[in-house]
């Protein structure tokens, strides 16, 4: 019976008669970007197991995790990083949200209205950064239309986007703060950087029935996130937890 070769092979053990392929972790490890595409699924898996394990119980949003690539949309010294609960820079000063919030915020926005196939409608995203949240988006809702304000960074988005063929999304360089009127009204809107007020625009595009998920600043000085809910009646806003968000900044650059 001949025995597998420990792993990794000692220099001063007999040669293998073949090769002995490596493990895939081992793989990855030295191939390095290469090595995370060729292994990103299952690592991402143990990131959908961990974003379940901290409460995301919606399996549209974890099936949107499982499915976009992460790796694709930061840098190439950072795609280690790429799976770990943790932002990451982007350029420009801006960040990448960590997988929890972006899962946890793509959760409050679907307990809105849906379609019969648990879709949301048209979605308007503020702040579109390297474009990774919109292509999770792109997954749930039938249109994203998804602003951002730099063109440095409105630019990389198209680049990071183009080869994943989405064709419901909207990558649109202009100013969040004034919404985007032509894709009113919205069935949500999600907000990547936080000011001291939900801009009044957004809440004029949102469709009755439609939540903003986003960031705003509080009396105390911590950002919270809220949900703000549009009732044939009024809006209806609720404070969940403390949050960390680049701020939301007027005009384009
Ligand atoms: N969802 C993004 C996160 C980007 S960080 C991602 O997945 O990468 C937030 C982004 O909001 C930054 O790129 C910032 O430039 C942008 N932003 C801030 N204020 C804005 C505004 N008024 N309109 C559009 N984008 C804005």
């Amino acid at each position: 019976m001949s025995r597998r070769p420990g792993f990794p092979v000692r220099l001063d053990s007999p040669a293998p008669a073949r090769p002995v392929p490596a493990p895939a972790a081992f793989a990855g490890a030295r191939a390095g970007i290469v090595g995370i595409g060729l292994d990103s699924h299952a690592v991402r898996a143990r990131m959908v197991e961990r974003l379940a394990g901290q409460g995301i119980a919606d399996a549209r949003v974890l099936a949107a995790m499982q499915a976009v690539e992460r790796h694709r949309f930061v840098d190439s010294a950072l795609v280690n990083q790429a799976y770990e609960d943790t932002s990451l820079p982007i350029g420009l000063g801006q960040t990448i949200s960590k997988p929890s919030v972006v899962a946890r915020m793509i959760e409050l926005l679907l307990g809105a209205q849906v379609d019969a196939a648990g879709r949301l409608g048209r979605v308007l995203e503020v702040g579109t950064g390297c474009g990774y949240q919109a292509a999770v988006l792109a997954r749930v809702a039938t249109e994203v239309y998804s602003i951002e304000r730099l063109r440095g960074l409105h630019d990389k988005a198209r680049a990071n986007l183009r080869p994943l063929r989405l064709p419901n999304v909207h990558l649109l360089l202009g100013d969040g703060m004034a919404g985007y009127e032509k894709g009113a009204p919205y069935a949500g809107i999600i907000a990547a950087a936080g000011g001291q007020d939900v801009p009044d625009a957004w809440m004029e595009q949102l469709a009755v029935g439609a939540r903003i998920v986003a960031p705003r600043l509080m009396a105390d000085g911590q950002q919270a996130l809220v949900v703000i809910e549009k009732t044939p009646r009024e809006m209806k806003q609720t404070v969940l937890e403390t949050v960390r968000f680049v701020p939301l900044k007027s005009g384009i650059a």
